[in-house]
């Protein structure tokens, strides 16, 4: 297929290549050996962003066969385009819905296994379902402490914070943009010059879209905690975030706080406790796409005139995947962000004291969503930071063990060798390792890193020392447990794929294949 493209519509594209979502069709588009190459230099852009790089792009959406070869797809946002039969592979998975129901009927009358199934629910951003749960919990145990803490949680996370004229004032004297408005939902106030009007085709403006994914992500990261019996400081006053209009606007504030910092794609500042984003559509990378689109548009009507369905068809998905790739990237961007400001106003980080850079950011990484513009809930195994991390461990285990992040020189190593991705990928592994199958003793060790006085200094001895205290002294073992943790880790592009070859339900046709529909 003859098609001028560039290499940052790539980037957009591998945005939306993984998906975890509650439906039950997924559509596999294979974009072909050209991604592969398109999407190295991609995923290069966007320091925090989640790139798959893999070039199959996995859809989840609705499908219908069509006479005459051809597969019907709409997308949840409902656009719909078409496929070639053979283009495209189908796969039907069970919901995530129905899953969760199906593990509650199996908890039956047991508490843990109750709360169990909820939480696996909120994991994949079905929030009620977890609510659901701790109401079956408390009927059967009115007195089980962690349902009680989300039931408590969930009374006052409802209720907004009372008006606080000084937040506003204080927040005036930290970011001196009298040209800006502020917006409020119950636990943040976001200062914006974005426009009131909501874009074309959505019911709310930019800024209360924003609140509403940072009222999600607060949500979600309290919930985590409380429903495994870990009681977090509620915020007592709105967390500040700025939201800039422009792109360069951003720059170049965020250039004057930091060298460096005008390159990220968000940033949250502790110390005056602020995060800062910019609405996507505005940055160079976004205008880049809406260049390339208007000339892929352009080539479509020749491929119109031409009669070429092929062309007319693949401009049509991408343009599918240019819509969704904005609500992607602020997704991703925004949960990692809202994260780090979470941990730093819920006492579970010590905000005035120095933390390890492979806490702060294993954590932020851990609850990066890695999503196809839907929420797709927490811990979502992320396709970039797997791949970092099965890179980093195949190749040198010298800077790949439990040790060497601990003692917190990766970051370190990887500054002065370009390598913070794989520093990324490894932080991220071992969070993910540690929250999932030892959670108590990992918040213990974030405790005990609260209640070090503020004058100590972090040396990887002392690091060491601390996470051995806490977390075991067999560091040997507890990295063997890790790794054999990680191999086993999948994508859920990856699950999704072997369900299909494992149970050989629906199928679709791939390259090459005949069709069985
Ligand atoms: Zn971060």
């Amino acid at each position: 297929m003859l098609i001028r493209t560039s290499r940052c519509l790539f980037a957009a594209l591998f945005l939306t290549s993984l998906a975890s979502s509650a439906r039950a069709d997924f559509v596999v588009y294979d974009l072909g050996a050209l991604g592969k190459g398109m999407t190295k230099a991609a995923g290069t852009m966007f320091d925090s962003s989640d790139l798959g790089r893999d070039t199959k792009i996995l859809l989840p959406g609705k499908t219908q066969v069509q006479p005459g070869g051809k597969l019907s797809y709409t997308h949840p946002n409902g656009a719909t385009v078409h496929f070639k039969l053979e283009d495209v592979r189908v796969i039907k998975v069970p919901s995530n819905r129905d899953e969760f129901t199906k593990k509650l009927t199996m908890a039956g009358k047991d508490p843990e296994a109750l709360m169990k199934a909820g939480i696996w629910g909120l994991k994949k951003g079905l929030l009620a379902e977890l609510y659901k749960s701790v109401d079956k919990v408390l009927e059967i145990d009115p007195k089980h402490e962690a349902a009680l803490k989300v039931r408590e949680l969930k009374k006052t996370m409802r209720e907004p914070l009372p008006e606080n004229p000084e937040t506003e004032k204080k927040f005036r004297s930290l970011v001196k943009r009298p040209d800006m408005r502020f917006e409020k939902s119950n636990h943040f106030i976001l200062m914006t010059d974005t426009p009131t009007k909501p874009p074309k085709g959505d019911k709310k403006s930019r800024a209360l879209q924003r609140l509403d994914l940072l009222e999600k992500v607060y949500e979600s990261f309290l919930l985590l905690f409380h429903a495994q019996d870990v009681q977090l400081d509620i915020p007592k006053e709105r967390m500040m975030v700025v939201l800039f209009d422009k792109y360069d606007d951003f720059h170049e504030f965020a250039n004057a706080i930091g060298p460096g910092l005008g390159s990220a794609a968000g940033f949250w500042e502790h110390i005056r406790n602020v995060s800062y984003f910019y609405d996507w559509g505005t940055s160079p990378t976004f205008k880049v796409l809406e260049e390339v689109m208007k000339d892929l548009r352009e080539q479509m009507k020749d491929a119109k005139k031409a009669r070429n369905p092929e062309i007319i068809n693949y401009v049509k998905v991408l343009d599918l995947l240019m819509d969704v790739q904005q609500e992607n990237s602020d997704i991703t961007v925004v949960s990692h962000e809202c994260t780090h400001q979470m941990a730093g106003n819920t006492g579970l980080f010590p905000r005035h004291v120095d933390t390890p850079r492979w806490i702060h950011e294993g954590l932020a990484c851990y609850f990066e969503n890695p999503s196809d513009g839907t929420w797709a809930g927490i811990g979502a195994v992320s396709g970039r930071r797997l791949e970092s991390y099965r890179t980093l461990s195949s190749r040198d285990r010298v800077h790949s063990n439990l040790n060497f992040i601990i003692r917190d020189e990766i970051f370190d190593l990887a500054a002065s060798n370009a390598g913070t991705d794989f520093a990324y990928g490894q932080a991220w592994a071992l969070t993910h390792f540690m929250i999932e199958t030892h959670l108590k003793e990992f918040v213990g060790y974030y405790r005990v890193l609260g209640d070090l006085p503020p004058d100590v200094s972090l040396n990887p001895e002392l690091l060491q020392a601390l996470f051995a205290r806490v977390c075991g002294s067999d560091i040997v073992s507890l990295d063997g447990e890790w790794r054999q943790y990680m191999n086993k880790l999948k994508t859920e592009t990856e699950k999704i794929e072997e369900s299909d070859e494992g149970s050989g339900a629906t199928r679709s046709s791939g390259r090459g294949k005949s069709s069985d529909y």
